[in-house]
This record gives C-alpha cells, sequence and structure tokens, in this order.
C-alpha cells in the first residue's frame, strides 16, 4: 500500500502508520482518499479486530487538506460538495466501527491532519514543541469541513469550541491538554503506539463517539442551555468587531458550529459540507491560500533569492541603539546570532540592550520563555560605543538617525570593519539606497535593510537593491533575513522603496478626503471599514507630521542634488498642504497630545474640533467612495511599483502589503486585490474615480500587462 502501513499485532490492535509514497508529509489528496476508503473495508473484514492506533512515518503526523486542488478546482458547487463529502465519509465509518480508534499524534497534527484525530475516541500526543494541533483552516479563508466544526463542538462544547474554530488556534502539547484537544501527552516518540496500545486494552468499549450513544448531551450545555444561547447571541457581534463583515470564513464557522447543535450529527456534518464548499468558491478563500499559503512558500523556499552556496551569519554589529536598532538587536539574539550594539556612548547602546531585557522578561512573565533562554539571548548581545569592538563582523545594520550627512559619515567610517566578505546594510526609511551608497568604500556589498517598527512584532523586512548592489551581497541579505526568522521582500531602489511610497498613499488620500469635506470621523470609519489596521488620521498623529515633513524636505533636497524630479511628495498633495500647516500650527502628533486629535490626561483621544478649516471643496463624497479612494490610491501605487521596476512579482507585493503596512488581508494583498474584483471591474472602478477625484486614480497600464499579459507576467 503506497499510503500507510497496515499491521496486526497478536491482541487484535491494528497499526495504520501513514506514509505517504514519495512525500515529505501526509496530505489528504485523492490517492489518499482511495486508501482510506480501502482501510475502512480491511478493518470492516478483519477477524478478532479489538481496536485501531492511527500514527505517522513523517516527521509531521498529517498536514491536512490539498490546497493546490483548492485552489485550482474547476469543479462545479455540486462536483466539490460530493468531493467533500466522500472525503469526509471514511472518518464517520471509523466511529460507527465498535472499536476504539487511537490517534498517536507524533507531530503536528493541523486542519484535515487533527480532523483524522478527532474522528479517533482518544488522542495522545508527544511532549515535543513542534507537535502543534489545530484547526487553522479559517486563516486560509475556508472552514475545516472534514467533521471539524462538528466535532469540536460536540467533543469541547460550543463555548470552548468557538474561540479555537474561529481564530483557528494551534496548541503546542501542554495548551493542547489543558483545552481538551489532546487527551493524553507522553515523553518520547517510541511511547506513543505502546501507550496508544495500552489505552485501548484499558478502554475496549470505548469504541463508540458519546455524540453517537443515545442520551447524549453537549459539553457546557446544549442548544437551548442559557450560557450556550448567550454565547451563540454574542458571537457574531464579537466576531464582527475583528472581521468588520470583510471575513466570511469565521462567520461561516459560527453559524455552522451553533446551528450543528440543533440539527442531529450527520445533518451537521452535511451543512458543514455545505459551508466548505461556498467558502472554497469565494475571492477571499482564494485570495489567502493563493498569499498566505503558495505566496508565501515561495518567498520562504527562497523562489525570490539568487541561486548560490547559503551564508551562515556568526556576527552582526547594529549601529545605533535607538528605537529600531534596539529591536533589531533582540531579533537577532533571538535567532542566536552574536551582535555588538554601538552608539555614541556606552550608556546609549546599554539602554538599547535593555531593550531586549525588558522583551524578554515579558515573555517569562508569560511563560513563553525561560530564565535560561533569556540569559543566553542577553549574553550575545554586547553594547558599545567603539567600532573595534565589531572588527570581522560578518555583516552590519546601520540604524543611526535619518541624516544623510550623520550616514555618510557612519557608513564610511565602519564599513573598514567589515569581514572581506560581509555585507552592509541601512535601515534608511527613506533615503536612497543608491545615494548612500556612494559613501560605501565598495558599493556592491551595500544594501538596504527596512525593516518596520516594532520590530519584535513586525516579521518582515523589505530589502531594497541599489544601482550597484551584487546579486551575491542581495543572496546574503536573504540569508540574513531568513536566519533572523523574517520574511525577506526584495525590491529595487525607489523613492520610499515600495512599502513607505504606498503607506504615503493610504495616509495622503485621508487628508484629500478631508479637503473634499468628508467628516473626520467618517475619514477614520472608512478606513476601519477598508480593513486597514488603524485610521489615517490617528497615522499621521502616530507617525508625526513632523517627520513627514522631514522626509519630505529631504526628497526635496535630493531632487536638488541628483537633478531629479521625483514624484514623492508631489503626489501626496494633501499631506503637504494639510500637514504642513498642522506642523505650523504646534499639532505635530501624538508627541505633542495635540494633532489630528487631542490627546487627554486620562489616556482618551478626541478628534480635534477644527479640522473643517481644512476643506476645500465640500463634494458630499459617498462611504463607498470613500473607501474605495483609501484602498485604490494603495493598489494602483502598487501598480506604478511594478510598471517602474521597483516590484519584481504579484507575491512580494502581495505579501509585503499585508505584512508592512497592513493592507487588508482578506483582500490577499494589493495586487491579488485586482484579480478578486476581475480585471475588468477594477479598471472600470478606477476610471471612474479618477474621473471624479483626479488623475492620481490612473492606472498604469504596463503594470496591468505585467500582470495579465501571460508573456510580460511578473
Ligand atoms: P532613534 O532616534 O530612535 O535612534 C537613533 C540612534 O542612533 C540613537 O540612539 C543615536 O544616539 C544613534 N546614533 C547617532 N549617531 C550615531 C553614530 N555615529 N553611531 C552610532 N549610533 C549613533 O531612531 P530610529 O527610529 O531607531 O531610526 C533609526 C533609523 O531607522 C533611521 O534611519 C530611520 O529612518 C529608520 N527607520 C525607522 C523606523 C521607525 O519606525 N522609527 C522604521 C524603519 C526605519
Amino acid at each position: 500500500m503506497s499510503e500507510y502501513t497496515y499491521e496486526k499485532d497478536a491482541d487484535g490492535i491494528v497499526t495504520v502508520t501513514f506514509d505517504a509514497q514519495d512525500k515529505s508529509a501526509n496530505t489528504m489528496t485523492f490517492a489518499w482518499l482511495d486508501a482510506m476508503e480501502e482501510m475502512i473495508e480491511s478493518l470492516k473484514a478483519e477477524e478478532g479486530l479489538t481496536g485501531v492506533v492511527l500514527a505517522s512515518a513523517k516527521k509531521t503526523f498529517f498536514a491536512g487538506g490539498d490546497l493546490d486542488f483548492m485552489l485550482n478546482s474547476t469543479q462545479t458547487a455540486q462536483e466539490m460538495y460530493d468531493y467533500v463529502e466522500r472525503n469526509k465519509a471514511p472518518f464517520r465509518a471509523m466511529e460507527k466501527l465498535p472499536v476504539p480508534f487511537v490517534a498517536a499524534i507524533n507531530g503536528a497534527a493541523l486542519g484535515g491532519g487533527y480532523e483524522i484525530c478527532l474522528a479517533c475516541d482518544h488522542r495522545i500526543v508527544v511532549a515535543d514543541p513542534k507537535a502543534v494541533v489545530g484547526l487553522p483552516e479559517v486563516t486560509l479563508g475556508v472552514l475545516p469541513g472534514a467533521g471539524g466544526v462538528c466535532r469540536m463542538v460536540a467533543m469541547l462544547g460550543l463555548e470552548a469550541a468557538l474561540p479555537l474554530l474561529a481564530e483557528g488556534k494551534q496548541l503546542r502539547p501542554d495548551a493542547a491538554l489543558t483545552a481538551g484537544m489532546v487527551d493524553a501527552i507522553v515523553e518520547t516518540q517510541d511511547q506513543l503506539i505502546p501507550a496508544a496500545k495500552d489505552w485501548i486494552k484499558a478502554n475496549p468499549k470505548a469504541g463508540t463517539k458519546p455524540w453517537d450513544k443515545k442520551g447524549f448531551k453537549y459539553p457546557g450545555g446544549d442548544a437551548t442551555a442559557p450560557n450556550v444561547r448567550m454565547a451563540a447571541a454574542m458571537a457574531p457581534t464579537m466576531l464582527y468587531g475583528k472581521t468588520r463583515g470583510l471575513m466570511p470564513a469565521p462567520e461561516k464557522i459560527v453559524d455552522i458550529a451553533v446551528n450543528s447543535m440543533r440539527m442531529g450529527f450527520d445533518s451537521a456534518l452535511r451543512a458543514e459540507s455545505r459551508g466548505l464548499v461556498a467558502l472554497l468558491r469565494s475571492p477571499e478563500a482564494k485570495a489567502a491560500i493563493k498569499t498566505f499559503f503558495f505566496g508565501m512558500q515561495a518567498v520562504k523556499s527562497g523562489k525570490i533569492r539568487p541561486e548560490g552556496a547559503p551564508t551562515k551569519f556568526k556576527k552582526a554589529a547594529v549601529l545605533g541603539a535607538g528605537m529600531m536598532g534596539a529591536g533589531i538587536a533582540w531579533a537577532q539574539a533571538y535567532k542566536g546570532l552574536e551582535t555588538v550594539l554601538k552608539d555614541v556612548s556606552v550608556e546609549n547602546a546599554e539602554k538599547g540592550k535593555a531593550y531586549s531585557n525588558a522583551l524578554a522578561d515579558k515573555r517569562i512573565k508569560r511563560k513563553r520563555m525561560t530564565q535560561e533562554r533569556k540569559d543566553g539571548l542577553m549574553d550575545l548581545i554586547t553594547p558599545t560605543d567603539k567600532d573595534a569592538d565589531y572588527k570581522g563582523a560578518d555583516i552590519i545594520v546601520e540604524a543611526v538617525f535619518e541624516d544623510i550627512n550623520l550616514k555618510a559619515k557612519v557608513i564610511k567610517e565602519s564599513f573598514e570593519m567589515l569581514a572581506d566578505d560581509g555585507i552592509y546594510g541601512s535601515n534608511t526609511s527613506s533615503l536612497p539606497i543608491s545615494v548612500l551608497a556612494e559613501f560605501c568604500p565598495d558599493p556592491t556589498r551595500f544594501i538596504g535593510l527596512h525593516f518596520f517598527s516594532p520590530v519584535d512584532k513586525m516579521k518582515i523586512v523589505e530589502i531594497i537593491c541599489g544601482k550597484q548592489t551584487s546579486q551575491e551581497t542581495l543572496r546574503k541579505a536573504y540569508d540574513y533575513v531568513a536566519q533572523i526568522g523574517y520574511i525577506p521582500i526584495v525590491v529595487n531602489d525607489s523613492r520610499g522603496f515600495f512599502t513607505s511610497r504606498v503607506f504615503a498613499t493610504y495616509l495622503d488620500e485621508g487628508l484629500a478626503l478631508m479637503q473634499d469635506g468628508v467628516s473626520p470621523v467618517a475619514i477614520e470609519r472608512a478606513g476601519w471599514k477598508a480593513g486597514m489596521p488603524v485610521g489615517p488620521l490617528a497615522v499621521h498623529d502616530e507617525v508625526s507630521m513632523e517627520l513627514t515633513r522631514k522626509a519630505w524636505e529631504t526628497h526635496k533636497e535630493l531632487d536638488e542634488r541628483l537633478g531629479e524630479d521625483s514624484a514623492f511628495g508631489k503626489d501626496n498633495a494633501a499631506t503637504r498642504h494639510i500637514g504642513h500647516a498642522m506642523v505650523d500650527l504646534g499639532r505635530r502628533g501624538r508627541k505633542d497630545s495635540a494633532g489630528f486629535y487631542d490627546y487627554h490626561a486620562d489616556g482618551t483621544k478626541t478628534l480635534w474640533p477644527e479640522l473643517s478649516q481644512f476643506v476645500v471643496e465640500d463634494r458630499d463624497v459617498s462611504i463607498e467612495d470613500a473607501v474605495d479612494r483609501l484602498i485604490y490610491r494603495q493598489v494602483i501605487e502598487t501598480l506604478r511599483c511594478l510598471d517602474e521596476g521597483v516590484l519584481n512579482t504579484e507575491t512580494e507585493a502581495n505579501i509585503g502589503s499585508i505584512f508592512a503596512i497592513g493592507f487588508p488581508p482578506h483582500t490577499g494583498g494589493a495586487l491579488q486585490f485586482i484579480h478578486g474584483k476581475t480585471k475588468d471591474l477594477f479598471l472600470a472602478r478606477a476610471a471612474e474615480l479618477a474621473e471624479k477625484y483626479g488623475a492620481r486614480f490612473v492606472v498604469p497600464e504596463g503594470a496591468i500587462a505585467k500582470m495579465f499579459d501571460s508573456e510580460q507576467k511578473a
């Protein structure tokens, strides 16, 4: 048998070990389904069968559904439904066999993999932090359609199951035991199967599921219990706060979970199949599977990395122990990279190191780090004020003040400390990499490494190639970012690179809406409705309009210096007018306790009542237009980046837009948004916005050709 091995012992216990041929993981393929159906028939025909252990010969237990099939299926809804029903039938057949089934979980059991475990009568997991269990389908815009929703509710009760299902939580063994998702933990792999067999021998009659027994009651109360009714009534409201009605999957999960308690187990299983089919056909699921699964896989597996031997970094230097430098030092040390943290004084450098101390303490408090791990991490960070202390470093990451003259000096002086084959990265947020590279003795080894704040949470780095950056340097930069566990996206140099350029359009459109007479409350609301994490006015205040103004002035200076006429700033005319006026009014943002909001002593904030002074023309903009303006500006700027070759691939655009600037995840990213809408509808809407609101909504045709013309495909 190609998909599993089958072995019966003298006690009548059959051990089925999943072992998909020529694959590193077990997944729910058509071949697996055929094999499962055959397995059920073999078990039914077995004489003297006393129990079944399900195990895996792979590193993980079972990886789940076939996402390629889900994304690319051309089946009709009915064909899909039939397939989903066929897929879940063997699990129901397992439950109907009168002997106990035990899952011996040797590694991760996620999605369909955990649904197999749910159809068993008992689940034993090995005490390995990699052996996570859970139903993360919701994070890919779908639901667990092999009985996962119905069985979780029946096993744990509605209140306990809902958060696990609707948030797709993945739990390590100890947390899974507490949550009731597994029943026992063994210390080592070789204890798994004996423990499973012992349980079967001790529980020979455990083969009938509670929900197949007469008089079954849902744990925590059935559908009519007041607490369950309350949970069911509250769930959609609580969910809406998180999804804003933009994500159909969690809503569908709640719907099916609640109703599964009222309709009998087999009918509930069919409702679950229907729910999965509906979601599979939604643009949100396609977007999520494409970006979060296949896109992320492509980026992480090195598709965007130039070929060549991998580089392992041993010693790194971070220059500047301010907000960013301190965060980068933490990220490096967290992954075991020896880090020298340099600032103008030892005191400053120590302060930067103290940031790691505070982060580690927080984790220890939450039981997410041991003292020993913290000690090891802290030992890796050496604060200093001397360049000589990082001599021979494999990489230097410069994160001093955003001042071109200071950076020029620092780059020139520090470069000579680098190992002969080391690379030099700058964390500048706005200065062109090719310009900074001119100060570097070897510009081929100079590259942009744009981290985001706060570094410990924003796990993405925009790698920026300057005109002279070599492919070898890019490859090494990619390896560095991967080594510290961050998502690398690679772009070419441009004012504001890719991420800041696009984000600036979101912020600018917020102010353009203000000029068009949209009330500040409605502007913030439009950002929320669009799915952005924070409204544009609140972001302006956080960033500080003084910083925005400084960046604009820097670009003006650069234009003069380089004899260029960059669009940066000019395109963002509303920011220039209103943002600069706010600085003159002494309302620079949160740090002044005054910006678009007033920040009160009790920690609350309210919109400044005098913002109507910035209205240029009251244009009666609908909320739909406001929402679309905030989104289309970003999408069109992303298209410009693609058109100009700042971006190389659609995948990086999508991942970068979501993880670096918070573009609404349900869309699958700034370019996947166009696929979700369909090209024609997107172009028509952009044309409408351009006609009503101006040329900033004109779509660059070259980028559309790059996306849709197969010969030019990005
Ligand atoms: P910061 O003001 O918090 O820290 C800068 C640090 O550099 C200070 O501690 C300062 O003492 C130190 N410094 C100055 N001269 C130095 C020298 N010669 N050698 C060593 N250290 C020196 O600034 P930040 O917010 O951490 O920003 C640093 C860089 O990162 C800037 O280029 C900025 O544009 C960029 N960046 C910032 C963010 C952000 O959100 N703050 C995001 C991405 C990139």
